[in-house]
């Protein structure tokens, strides 16, 4: 079951993400140059982001960082403010998603790929022409419809969905690059690590 406490944390993602892009706009503005600040509108975000070296693309259609997982949400400024620009990073998210259905074994409505990356659409809602792993938006947003609630069961399971700030899940994420991803994925599931916290224990602090 998706849970409120999620969708309140996504929704807060997004207030604190308005904040930063229109006040990072404003400030380029103010230094003489275009800047237009954006959410999840007029460009697709994680593409954008794949191409800024922010992270990874996983099967579950969303970005992958190194720092915080898929517990992310995106924002953009448009601006010809010149600046030195980033490019992708790897770390082994493709190799590692590849090995690991978790995300797609615990979708309630079957919307994420278990198999290879490929073109297929799915409705009008799935991009064109891409060779990736997509998943079927429509009957994603309509579970959200049919729960009254958005949901992240799919960033919950995800193996990357981890505190960065304890060594040793960092130094987890170096050993998931590598070929012992699948002992990783295999202590991942064992550890506990995915599964649904109560909103009590939530509330006290997790
Ligand atoms: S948000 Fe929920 S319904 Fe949508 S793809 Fe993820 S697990 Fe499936
Ligand atoms: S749950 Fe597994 S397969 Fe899905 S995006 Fe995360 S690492 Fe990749």
């Amino acid at each position: 079951m998706p849970s409120a406490l999620s969708g309140a944390a996504t929704g807060f993602g997004y207030s604190i993400d308005a904040l930063v892009v229109l006040s990072l706009a404003q400030y380029i503005r103010n230094l003489g140059y275009n800047a237009v600040a954006s959410l999840n509108d007029s460009s697709l975000a994680v593409p954008t982001a794949i191409k800024a070296g922010l992270g990874e693309y996983g099967r579950h259609g969303l970005l992958i960082t190194k720092e915080f997982g898929p517990r992310v949400r995106l924002g953009k400024v448009f601006t010809d403010l010149p600046m030195e620009l980033d490019t992708p990073i790897r770390f082994g998210v493709k190799e590692f998603c590849e090995v690991c259905r978790r995300c797609s074994d615990a979708c309630p409505v079957g919307a994420i790929s278990a198999g290879a990356p490929s073109a297929k659409r799915y409705n009008r809602s799935t991009i064109k022409g891409v060779r990736k792993w997509s998943i079927d938006g429509e009957k994603c947003f309509g579970y959200w419809v049919s729960q009254n609630s958005d949901c992240a069961i799919c960033l919950r399971v995800c193996p990357y969905n981890k505190d960065y700030s304890r060594w040793w899940v960092r130094a987890g994420r170096r050993v998931a690059g590598t070929r012992l991803r699948r002992l990783m994925l295999w202590l991942d599931v064992r550890l506990g690590f995915g599964e649904r916290m109560k909103p009590r224990r939530w509330w006290q602090g997790g």
